[in-house]
Parts: C-alpha cells; structure tokens; sequence
C-alpha cells in the first residue's frame, strides 16, 4: 500500500515535470518562429534598402543622367513609345555605359536588373537586363515606377512584372538641361533582385532558419504576360494554387508533401511538423506587394514560409524525460530502501521497548503477586492468630460470667470484675484491630442485599438499649417521611457504622437523648440517597480535637475513655468503612451541649418489594425505659392494632406453618427460613404499602 502510494507519487512527480518541460520547450518554438518572422521581414527590407541604394548610386551618374535625358528628349521628339532611330542610338549608349557595371553588381549583390522609365505612368526606355525590350507601358504593373514618376521620389517594394518578380528599388533621376542650364526630372530608374537575395541573406545571417516564397496562381496571372505565364505553368507545377518563387532549401519539397501543408500555408501562426524523425518548427505568413502595401484592398500576393529543424531540440526533450523517468525510477527504489530499512529498524526498536515492557510488566506482576501472596498470608495469619485469641478469651469471658453467678467474697467478686470488663476490653479490641486490617487489605468483597431499614435500626437500638437505661437517656429513631425501607446495600457495614456512632454517643451522655436520625436527601429513579444522623447531648467534642478523632487510637480524654472502655479505634473503623463505603463521616460538637456525626449513603430501593412509603410516616422510636416500639403505617392505627393481635398467634406457630406461610407469600418476600423470628415476620408486613398489608393480614387472619 505504502509502495503504491509512493510509486504513484513519484510517477505522478515525473509526469508533471515532463509536460511542464515539454510546455517550455513549446512555448520557446513559438517565440523562436516569430523572430523567425521577424528576421525574414529585416532581411527584406535589407534587400529593399540595397536596391535603392544601388539605383541611387547609379541616377548620380552625370552621364547617366544626360544620356537618360538625351533619350527622353528623342523619345518624344520621335513620337513617344520606344522613339526612333536617336533614341536608340542613345539607348545603345546608355546600355554600354551601364552593362559592365550591372554585371560587377549581379555578382557583387545578386542584383538582376536596371530598367529607366519614362513618366508619366511608366514607359519602359532602357531594360539593361534584356536591351531588345522596350517601349512598351507599364502603366498597370510597374505600380513602383509609376509611383515614382508621378511624386519623382524614391520608392521600394516587391512587385511582379510582366515577365518577373523581384523586389525593386525605384528612384527619381534628374539631369541638368544643357540648354538652360536648369535641372530637370527625367524619369524613374528602378534596381531589382529575386526574392533569393532575401532568402539566401537570411539563411546566410542566420543558417538554422530556411524560407521559402509563395506566388498565388491569381497575382501571376494579374502581371504576368499570358504566354510567359504559360511557359511557366507547363514547366513547373502549381502547388496549392502557388507557385515557389524562391526558397534557400530544397527541404520545401518534404514539405510540401506533407498532409497538413496546405493549411500551415494557407493559416498565420506557428505550427510543428513531424517529416520521419525530423521536426521542422514552421511559420507562414502573407506577403504584400508594393502595390498591396499603399492599397489595403488589395488581396495578399503570395505567402511567406520560414522553418527550423528543431529535431535535435526535440530529442534532448525527449531524452530529458527518460532521463527523468529513470530518476524517478531511482528515487522511487531508494525510498522503498528507506522505508523498508527504517521501518525494519523502527519494528526492532518496537520490538524491544515491547520486549522490555513486557518484562517490565512481568516483573511488576511478580511483584504484585509477591504482594498479593504476603498480604493475604498476612490476612490469613491475623484471622488464624484472631481466632487463636478470641477462642480462649471467649472462655475467659463465659468463664467469668459463670464465676461472677456464684457466691463470692466481696474482694474476690471486685477482681472477678475487672477480669470481667477487662477481657471484654480486650475482646473488642482485637475484633476491631482485626476489622481494620481487614478493610485495610480488601475492599467490599461481599454481595449487596437486600434489607429492611428499620430492621437495621431496630438491631443497633436493642444492643445498646440497656447501656442508654443505665445513663438514663432516651434512645430515639425517625425515619423521615418517604425514606424507602427496603433497600439494598451492605447492611452489616451500616450496622457497624451506626453501632459505632450510637456507642459512642451512649458511652459520652448521662441523661438527654441520642436520635437516630435518617432523612432523604434524593430519590432518583431506583436510587435513593440518605443521611443517617446520630445527634447526642452529651459532653461534646473540643473543637481542636474534631479532625484527631478519627486517627487510630485517638483519644480526647483519656482518662474518660478509659473510664468508658475505648481504645481510639471505633470512629477510626467506622470511617474506613464509610470510605468503602464512598462516603464519610462528619462530625460537629459543643462542648457540653452535645455532638452530630452524620454520614450520607446511596442504596438501591428494592422494587421487587412492594414498599412504596410515599405519603406515609414511618417512626420507630426506642425508649430507655423498656425499649417500646411504634411504627406508624400511613394513618392507620387499625393496621397496627391488627399486628399486636397477630402477635400471638404467630408466635404460637410452629416451623412448618411458618415455612408454609413464607412459601405461599414468597412473592413478597417473605423470610424463607425463618422458623420463629416472629418479630421479623411481623416488621416485613410492616414494610408493605398500607393497602397491601391489609390484604396480607386478611389473607393471614384467614390462615391462622
Ligand atoms: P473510643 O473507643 O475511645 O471511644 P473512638 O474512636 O470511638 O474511641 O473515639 C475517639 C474519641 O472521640 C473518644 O475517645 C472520645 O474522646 C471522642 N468521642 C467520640 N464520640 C464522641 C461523642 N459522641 N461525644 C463525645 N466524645 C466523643
């Protein structure tokens, strides 16, 4: 996938070279066919600059000039057109002074001819190129001639003749009239060449570039004479309706043969063409005579093609790319390399730091399990060595129960009872420091179950009802409007938890109350959560000693506490429990006014229970003086006026009927196994909602 990508990219990297490079390389073909353009059209004009030049040179000539205007004198003296026997004999002077001069510059100059001609339009006097021809008018070809004669200043241009096309330079020749004395215009005398001269000059300058010139079929028919014009069409052919009057290469010919030719001639602009393994970068443009020049209307007479063989160009072109495609090749295998060493070399180092991370999870897990193994022989070795103790203490403790039964001496019944309280003593502090470590080492392993609040309360209140009766102070309970009652948690930790604080709260007051006080803090969904409150009015708490007295073996007063049995450690155990709990206590005193520890907690509410409390009151409230009981069930004294009647009967039963009674209400969770925790049975219906109950009591009167 990687190497697809990789290769992709690369190639892709080496297509948009090539075509961005081939696109520079056209865009310079382009620029380089219209300053082919150019140098042809400097090139013209060169030849066009000669000519003058050289008629100029030549209408200087005083002889020329006399003899020129001995001859148009005679010409008209004799009848005008080619004149008669004066003006020829001035003419054949006329060609004498000049033809050893015109030949030097045919050879100098590639010049081809000198022709005088008498105004006004254009009488041919002297054609020095061809003496026999003269006397005829030119009126409607010799455009330069006629231009001439007609502003007597110097003119330039290319032109087709009767015969010939050439580029001609035409000037005015003046001569000073012997007679007066006074100078005189003449006539015009013209210098003209073949295209070659611009053709061979511009290949001579600049030998990449080759040309050629086209003559349409029309332009030749216009000038030039029709039998001369025959001649020409039977010796060479007319290609395109053109014909080629002039090209420095026979490389025109490939040319012509190509398909696509006659548009190039025919179209402006640059063009390349492929002839075998050759590539010619073309351009064509139209040619204007002298005449097409000073009239736009005029048609165009022929075209201009000029070419470069551009093949080598090309072929560096074309070996740029291979070149390219090769680097791209090569860059693509050298990045494969690189990706396939480093990625080698990147696994390894991986696979080492996966290497050297597992063995340092081994090892951690070695130490774990080291920790694990030493903490529960730890466990093991505390519970054994617990249970080690408290067996003999437990028959230390019967033991001084039995002896403190029997009759005594009155010394002996005052160490038989600090034996008494002092194994007792002891016994609770090995169950609590056993407690401790084992919350220390595990978290909550047990199940939460399902439980009935006031059951729990009901539990803390009876164990430390005598201790309250003998400090006379009331023990109370509320359980707040819509607190749910069945619950599910950890019930046995709850009852620590509170045993703990309503000890503490018994063991620290004489006379006033300590409450139970749990009320609902929110009831969302299934989720309930509550505050349970053990509010005293006992000696209180300094508040200097409020956060000390949860740390082990802590206490305010020690001499008190010894007084009252403690060793520091219940609220210390009590807090761990609320922490697995996830909750804490907390505490608030006076002292002397009393003390507030509070602790909040979220239990599930049982709903497979029918127990829905909402509007309902439920107190349950424990008095020193013979731990009375009172629940309240909505509003209905009834209801509990029924249970005390059902008291005995139940009581009466026997472990079948009971059984028998919990299968048939199992639906509402009835005990199962219960054979004679009469009260239990009882404190369930209790629970149910108000019209529920009274079924279940009917249904139960019915039974008993
Ligand atoms: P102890 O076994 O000594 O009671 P605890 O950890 O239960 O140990 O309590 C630590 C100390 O906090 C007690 O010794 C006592 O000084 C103080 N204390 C705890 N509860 C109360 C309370 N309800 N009223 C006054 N003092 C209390």
């Amino acid at each position: 996938m990687l190497s697809g990508v990789v290769f992709v990219t690369v190639m892709l990297y080496v297509y948009v070279y090539s075509v961005l490079d081939n696109n520079r390389l056209l865009a310079k073909m382009q620029e380089d066919a219209q300053q082919a353009e150019y140098a042809f059209k400097a090139e013209q004009q060169a030849a066009e600059m000669r000519m003058l030049q050289i008629a100029t040179f030549v209408a200087n000539d005083p002889d020329v000039q006399q003899l020129f205007l001995q001859g148009k004198n005679a010409v008209a003296a004799e009848g005008g057109g080619a004149g008669g026997a004066r003006a020829a004999k001035i003419r054949a002077k006329l060609y004498e002074h000049l033809r050893h001069g015109q030949e030097i510059l045919a050879q100098k100059f590639n010049f081809r001819q000198f022709h005088f001609h008498l105004g006004s339009g254009a009488l041919s006097f002297l054609r020095v190129h061809q003496v026999e021809k003269f006397g005829d008018r030119l009126d409607n070809v010799r455009f330069t001639a006629v231009a001439t004669n007609a502003t007597q200043q110097a003119v330039a241009g290319f032109e087709t003749g009767q015969f010939i096309s050439g580029i001609r330079g035409v000037v005015p020749v003046f001569a000073v009239d012997s007679e007066n004395s006074k100078k005189v215009y003449v006539g015009a005398l013209e210098a003209g060449a073949a295209f070659d001269i611009t053709l061979q000059a511009l290949h001579k300058n600049r030998p990449w570039l080759n040309g050629a010139v086209f003559l349409t079929k029309k332009h030749l028919q216009r000038n030039i004479c029709p039998d001369v014009l025959a001649k020409m069409v039977t010796k060479e052919q007319f290609v395109h309706d053109m014909r080629i009057e002039g090209t420095s290469s026979p490389q025109i010919d490939d040319l012509l043969k190509q398909q696509q030719f006659p548009a190039i001639l025919s179209t402006n602009g640059q063009q390349l063409l492929t002839i075998g393994d050759k590539h010619l970068n073309v351009i064509s443009f139209a040619l204007r005579d002298f005449r097409g020049l000073t009239d736009p209307q005029q048609p165009d007479v022929g075209r201009i093609v000029v070419w470069q063989d551009v093949s080598a160009a090309i072929a560096t072109q074309k070996h740029a790319d291979n070149k390219m495609m090769l680097y791209g090749l090569v860059l693509f295998i050298s990045l494969e390399l690189i990706i396939f060493f480093g990625l080698r070399y990147l696994t390894s180092i991986l696979k080492l730091e996966l290497d050297q991370s597992l063995q340092r999870q081994v090892a951690s897990d070695k130490r774990a399990q080291v920790a694990a193994e030493s903490a529960h022989m730890k466990s093991t070795f505390l519970s054994m060595m617990g249970h080690e103790l408290l067996t003999p203490l437990n028959t230390i403790i019967g033991m001084g129960k039995l002896l403190s039964t029997s009759s005594l001496e009155t010394d002996q019944q005052r160490c038989l009872g600090k034996i008494n309280l002092s194994s007792q003593r002891l016994l609770n502090l090995i169950s609590e420091v056993l407690t401790i470590v084992k919350l220390e080492d595990s978290s909550i392993s047990e199940e939460a179950t399902s439980f009935h609040l006031p059951h729990i309360v009901k539990r803390v209140t009876d164990h430390f009802s005598a201790q309250a009766q003998t400090h006379a102070t009331a023990l109370k309970c509320k359980i707040a409007e819509q607190v749910p009652l069945y619950l599910i948690g950890y019930p046995d930790l709850l009852d620590r938890v509170l045993s703990q604080l309503v000890g503490n709260a018994t063991k620290f007051s004489r006379g006033g109350e300590v409450t139970i006080d749990i009320t609902m803090i929110k009831l969302k969904r299934a989720r309930v959560t509550l505050e349970f409150c053990v509010v005293d009015q006992g000696i209180g708490i300094a508040p200097g000693h409020l956060e000390q007295i949860f740390e082990p073996f802590y206490q305010v007063d020690s001499s008190i506490s010894r007084a009252h049995e403690g060793a520091g450690l219940g609220l210390h155990l009590a807090q761990k429990i609320c922490q697995q709990l996830g909750c804490q206590i907390n505490v608030a005193s006076t002292i002397g006014v009393g003390s507030r520890f509070s602790f909040v907690l979220q239990f599930d509410v049982d709903s497979a229970v029918a127990a829905d409390f909402v509007g309902t009151t439920n107190v349950l409230e424990v008095h020193a003086d013979g731990a009375e009981i009172k629940y309240k069930l909505g509003s209905s004294a009834e209801l509990s006026k029924i249970l005390n009647q059902l008291h005995d009967p139940l009581e009466n039963l026997q472990a079948k009927q009971c059984q028998h009674l919990a299968k048939q209400l199992s639906n509402k969770r009835w005990p199962s196994t219960y054979s004679e925790d009469v009260d239990t049975l009882i404190l369930q219906i209790e629970g149910y909602r108000f019209s529920e109950a009274q079924d279940v009591l009917a249904w139960l009167q019915k039974m008993l």
